[in-house]
């Protein structure tokens, strides 16, 4: 069959297909050590999991209204006042099929052929081809290790044309872990609206954050960056939720709408009982997160610290999500015991997994090809054996 030329544009989620790639390996019984998660290991709290039931006991089986139910966009509104001080109305919110598809939706109701979106790389995969699918291009800049994977305002100036129509920002990053801090996003404010750009502000990470470092909001920064600002956030990571697709956006309300018309034309409603399961998530206890914030903080601590040991590589401490994006550059120009010569970072990975059953998400995927991602959303005696082999993986290059 001839396929659509906007298709052949784009590539498969790497950080999807190397997470089933180790699952699959699991099941085979080969010991690999997965690395490549991109989703909390701790089980959905209990009593979301009652109201999903409840739901299906009720009958709450039957199609919902395409931007999710007002009682959901109710629970969403008064999570974005309580946790980030933003005041929206029900028009301004839609609930989508996991934060992914509320992106998508986003691109496909903002973006049009000729115009360029600033995505700041390391970023998350989905970007340039999301951007890609809407006919856009991909306007990348660079965020190095030793910037501490920020762009500054004035990178973002520079990369800025006329045909400029969103930036991307991620902060708490996917796959580095860095956060901006108040300052730096007030900087970057000011760039946005001084240009008359968009942001789209993916805050899926902000649950995740570690050294008392304090989530803020770009939108929260004045009123003409809010509306400019097209909010993301999602279930999937504060509430161990990636399986059930919730994600939502706020932002002006002509674009909601228009989210909602592509919505009602492609995917419908949000799954009803995962939308009711979702309204006890935001409106019920969220002590867990403590717990779990903690647990994640001491494998970070130790990842980092066993990382920064091995000879050649060098890592960033992470304010923030579950990955570190250590730098393997030093090892590369190195040859494996077999005789292969590690060229960058898809190599690493294939040694890494082949010979050591290590599997990790290179950094050509998020457009760094110096790094390795290394997920720690898995247990700590999973990652201190899974360390263990990355640091014989890189004695044993020479
Ligand atoms: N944004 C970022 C930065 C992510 O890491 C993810 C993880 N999949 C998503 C969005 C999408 O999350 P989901 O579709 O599971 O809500
Ligand atoms: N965001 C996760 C990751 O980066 C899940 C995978 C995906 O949605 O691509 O691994």
């Amino acid at each position: 069959m001839k396929l659509s030329k906007r298709v052949a544009k784009i590539q498969p989620s790497v950080t999807l297909a190397i997470t089933n790639k180790a699952k699959q390996m699991k099941a085979q019984g080969i010991d690999v050590v997965g690395f490549g998660a991109g989703e909390p290991d701790f089980d959905t709290p209990d009593n979301i999991k009652a109201a999903a039931k409840k739901a299906l006991d009720d009958g709450y089986t039957k199609y919902t209204p395409v931007p999710g139910s007002p009682e959901l966009k109710d629970a969403i509104i008064a999570k974005l006042s309580r946790d980030n001080g933003l005041e929206y109305k029900r028009e301004n919110i839609i609930v989508s099929v996991g934060a992914k598809h509320s992106i998508y939706n986003a691109a496909q109701a903002f973006l049009e052929e000729g115009d360029e979106v600033i995505i700041p790389a390391p970023y998350w995969v989905s970007y340039p081809d999301i951007t890609l699918l809407a006919g856009a291009t991909p306007v990348i800049v660079e965020a190095k290790q030793s910037t501490g994977f920020k762009i500054t305002a004035g990178q973002l100036e520079n990369a800025i044309t006329p045909k400029t129509k969103l930036v991307v920002l991620n902060s708490p990053s996917n796959p580095t872990g860095a956060a901006y801090s108040k300052a730096e996003l007030e900087a970057l404010a000011h760039v946005i609206v001084k240009n008359d750009i968009a942001v789209l502000s993916d805050e899926i990470y902000e649950k995740l954050v570690y050294d008392g470092f304090r989530f803020v909001s770009i939108a929260t920064l004045g009123e003409e960056i809010r509306k400019r600002t097209i909010l993301v956030n999602g279930l999937s990571k504060s509430h161990s939720m990636t399986g059930w697709r919730i994600g939502y956006v706020a932002a002006e309300k002509d674009l909601v709408a228009a989210m909602s018309n592509i919505q009602s034309q492609s995917t419908s409603n949000p799954v009803s009982f995962c939308d009711k399961a979702s309204i006890e998530a935001l409106n019920g206890p969220q002590d867990f997160l403590k717990g779990w914030v903690a647990e994640f903080d001491q494998r970070r601590r130790f990842m980092v610290e066993r990382l920064n040991r091995m000879p050649g590589v060098k890592c960033l401490l992470p304010q923030g999500a579950f990955y570190v994006f250590p730098n393997f550059s030093g090892c590369y120009g190195k040859k494996t015991p077999a005789g292969t010569v590690i060229k960058g970072s898809a190599d690493m990975a294939d040694y890494l997994l082949a010979e050591y059953k290590v599997a990790s998400v290179p950094g050509i995927a998020f457009g760094d090809d110096a790094c390795q991602r290394f997920s720690y959303a898995t247990s700590m005696k999973t990652i201190e054996k899974g360390i263990e082999r990355v640091e014989q993986a890189v004695k044993a290059l020479s």
